[in-house]
């Protein structure tokens, strides 16, 4: 591999706008990355382009969003004919009703659908339901599982491990300073993949819904063990609790019918954002439909100026029409030999790392002997070494999350496999102990 790639004038582009933008970025997940935020110019196939002139392959995928890739020809047409239409009606569309029929045809529990604009959003939609529904105030939430950045909810995302309490008794730890500590109140922390706990807890009476990833990604990719998924529905249904899968970063990455058709459970309720509309603001929450009709029956409150926004539906829309199986076969050979490539080029590099997870969307993480089963192995991981590592695949041109995760598009190809395969060689040995 050449000279290091360098990424000064994002620097100047960073420093001289946060007289404007705090940080120079407008989410708190965009800081805080080696060697700083970055700033593009454009995006392509599996290419971002950024102000140093530097191409740069793309595993951030716009947080998961982008499972098409970047700028895909059917999105944009689809995006040019509704602007051409209109953009912002207060009122109905056609365009949004045959968006909800197919998210309602692909999604096993979407008999009936809300749709909002981001996934924190329609997070709260089901905490509300659930609580609504129930006339319960409990939500068991699983630590290292994030549902969005709202006060009630973002709660033991990523806990240091000496502030979460024992692991069999997991206590809340908040995620930002000014959040309102008696929210915590409203949750029931857990470890995640461990059937008992919920058994035990849901005995108790008082919970209106378990909250989860269905596959844990935000920390790790982790599966549900084999029976947990079931087991926590037949808890559920045994104590009165709704189940809410979390999909939105699930949905349409672990195949078109989301976690829900891959693992066969079907949950009361889910939400979905990200990978739905490739990159625009849309989110749904779907689910039976005696349940979601309260929103329209029940005196449970949902609203959102952008809701069902015209064309960010033709975008979805767009993506939808682009999801077909072949999609899905396709990508995923392209997933499966880059995460396994990557696997072996660790193994031969002496690396200690363990990369799990699935076609579309995988983990790397350094130091672990053994697959993470939850946040608590997930934590023990070497995020140092990875973090290295990152900088350095980043230097050859290849971006990744520091925290671990992989998204991958239909423009992974072949090429682009090759590509990042020959930029995580030249990286393993720069780090290799
Ligand atoms: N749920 C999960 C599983 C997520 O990963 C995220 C975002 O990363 C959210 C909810 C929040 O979605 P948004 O960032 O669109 O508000």
């Amino acid at each position: 591999m050449g000279d290091k790639l360098n990424f000064e004038q994002s620097a100047k582009v960073i420093a001289e706008n946060s007289r404007f933008v705090a940080g120079g970025v407008n989410s708190n997940f965009r800081l805080g990355m080696q060697p700083g935020p970055l700033v593009f110019e454009r995006g392509e196939g599996a290419y971002l382009f950024d102000v140093d002139g530097n191409r740069l392959i793309d595993y951030y995928c716009g947080m998961g969003a982008m499972v098409l890739g970047h700028n895909p020809a059917g999105v944009r047409q689809a995006v040019k004919e509704q602007v051409d239409r209109g953009i912002l009606f207060a009122g109905q569309a056609p365009v949004e009703f045959e968006a909800a029929r197919i998210i309602c045809e692909r999604i096993p529990s979407a008999e009936r659908i809300r749709f909002g604009s981001s996934g924190s959003e329609v997070a709260q939609a089901a905490v509300r339901l659930a609580r609504a529904v129930t006339g319960r105030r409990k939500i068991v939430k699983f630590e290292g599982h994030y549902h969005g950045w709202f006060d009630n909810i973002l709660w033991s995302t990523a806990p240091a491990l000496n502030a979460g309490g024992p692991e069999d008794a997991p206590v809340p730890v908040g995620g930002s300073k000014g959040q309102d500590p008696s929210e915590a109140e409203g949750l029931s922390i857990l470890g995640w993949n461990d059937l008992a706990s919920v058994e035990a807890r849901l005995a108790k009476g008082d919970v209106a819904a378990v909250l989860m990833e269905a596959a844990m990604c935000n920390q790790g990719a982790i599966s549900p063990a084999p029976g947990y998924l079931e087991g926590v529905q037949a808890a559920c249904r045994k104590h009165g609790a709704l189940l809410i899968f979390d999909e939105v970063i699930t949905g349409f990455r672990l195949g078109r019918g989301g976690a829900q058709e891959r693992f066969g459970v079907t949950p009361d309720i889910s939400i979905f954002a990200k990978a739905i509309a490739n990159g625009f603001p849309v989110a749904a929450i779907v689910g039976r439909a005696d349940l979601i009709d309260l929103f329209a029956t029940g005196g449970v409150l949902h609203g959102g100026t952008f809701n069902a926004q015209p064309v960010a539906m033709a975008a979805m829309i767009g993506t939808q029409n682009a999801l077909t199986p072949e999609h899905y076969e396709r990508s995923s050979v392209y997933g499966v030999r880059l995460r396994d490539g990557i696997s072996d080029i660790l193994k031969e590099a002496g690396i200690k790392a363990q990369v799990t997870g699935f076609e579309l969307m995988f983990h790397v993480a350094f130091g672990l002997d053994e697959p993470a089963r939850n946040y608590r192995d997930m934590a023990r991981s070497d995020k140092k070494g990875y973090s290295l590592f990152s900088l350095a695949l980043l230097q050859r041109g290849v971006r990744v999350l520091e925290r671990g995760a992989w998204f991958v598009s239909s423009e992974h190809n072949d090429d682009v496999v090759d590509q990042t395969l020959e930029a995580v060689r030249s990286a393993a040995r720069e780090v290799a102990p």
